[in-house]
């Protein structure tokens, strides 16, 4: 529970996301990038699993390798897509041999029976997280959080207090969905803290790197944007294209995170889409303004 526990630990920090390129001739590429980001020392990173179609295998050759070969301490994403216990033991078994001892627990995209019954052990995240803590007492837990409610949720309410259950259930803190108004995650921290719970909420930041990445990534993951914030994408698009989005999107974030810093957040997790120039520049650019020291 290493990633769990420098959290508790560390000062203000940031991290990244990674998810595992699907195409094998293109790691080396994206290894030249994690370096790249290895080298600003985040706290850890995360690594996608079955996200977009990549394989287990290869999540878990991605984790392996980022552990070993750049010791960047790793929070292993897992899903209740088609697994089993037999499934869980392996993924989790393999990862602990390799040195990651952390977990993200999700529900996961996918067709999962309509009631929750029959078809699988493992339904929700919850389940996948009371089994891994029975069965990996050594591993780190997190659960993933939506300010802005989980698109299936009836309200925001309900979503909370299922998350609420969620963290009892054994898990060590919560990592956010993207989202763009921080007052979402400012209120979520709250009313989570008002049923009781202290685990950290880490805030999930997506820097808007292009506008056909931002209308991809807003497509498939049901968050909201901002209609203002939108239309300047893509005003600043029309103008310069998409070295006037990256602008625009850098300032953003580069705004966006400070104040989540600034107002209490313990530190930042960047959706990195495998690129370093811009987290490169926010990183740099944030630690000059006195972040993450
Ligand atoms: P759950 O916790 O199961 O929640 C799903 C829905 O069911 C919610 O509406 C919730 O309120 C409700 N619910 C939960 N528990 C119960 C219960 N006991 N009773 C009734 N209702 C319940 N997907 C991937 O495939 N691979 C990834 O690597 C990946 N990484 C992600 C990382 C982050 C930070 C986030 C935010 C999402 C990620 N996803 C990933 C997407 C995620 O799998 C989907 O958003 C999925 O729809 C929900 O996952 P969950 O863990 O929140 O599921």
């Amino acid at each position: 529970m290493q990633v769990a526990q420098n959290i508790n630990e560390a000062g203000q920090f940031f991290s990244f996301e990674f998810f595992p390129p699907k195409d094998k001739s293109t790691w080396p590429v994206f290894m030249e990038r994690a370096a790249r980001l290895a080298a600003l020392k985040p706290l850890f990173a995360s690594v996608t699993y079955g996200a977009g179609g990549t394989s287990h295998d290869n999540s878990l050759e991605i984790c392996s390798l980022l552990k070993k070969d750049m010791g960047i301490d790793i929070l292993a994403h897992l899903t209740c897509v088609g697994a089993s216990e037999q499934s869980i033991d392996e993924f989790v078994s393999r990862l602990c041999e390799t040195g990651v001892s952390d977990i993200l627990a999700l529900g996961g995209d996918g067709v999962k029976d309509a009631n929750g019954e029959g078809q699988s052990r493992f339904f929700h995240a919850s389940d996948l997280v009371e089994y891994v803590d029975d069965k990996f007492s050594e591993v780190g837990i997190a659960v993933a959080g939506y300010p802005g409610g989980h698109p299936e949720s009836p309200s925001i309410a309900k979503d909370i207090e299922i998350h609420n259950s969620k963290l009892s259930k054994g898990a060590d803190f919560t990592m956010t969905q993207l989202f763009f108004d921080n007052r979402l995650y400012f209120d979520y921290v709250d009313r989570l803290a008002e049923l009781g719970s202290t685990a950290p909420v880490i805030p999930g930041v997506l820097p808007i790197q292009s506008l056909s990445s931002l209308r991809r990534i807003m497509s498939l993951c049901g968050a909201g944007i901002p209609g203002d914030l939108y239309c300047g994408v893509e005003k600043a698009f029309e103008k310069g294209g998409d070295e006037a989005v990256m602008e625009f999107g850098f300032d953003f974030a580069r705004k966006q995170i400070s104040d989540l810093l600034d107002r209490g957040a313990p530190g930042v997790h960047i959706y990195s889409l495998n690129r370093a120039a811009m987290c490169e520049r926010l990183i740099t650019d944030l630690k000059g303004d006195g972040y993450f020291n």
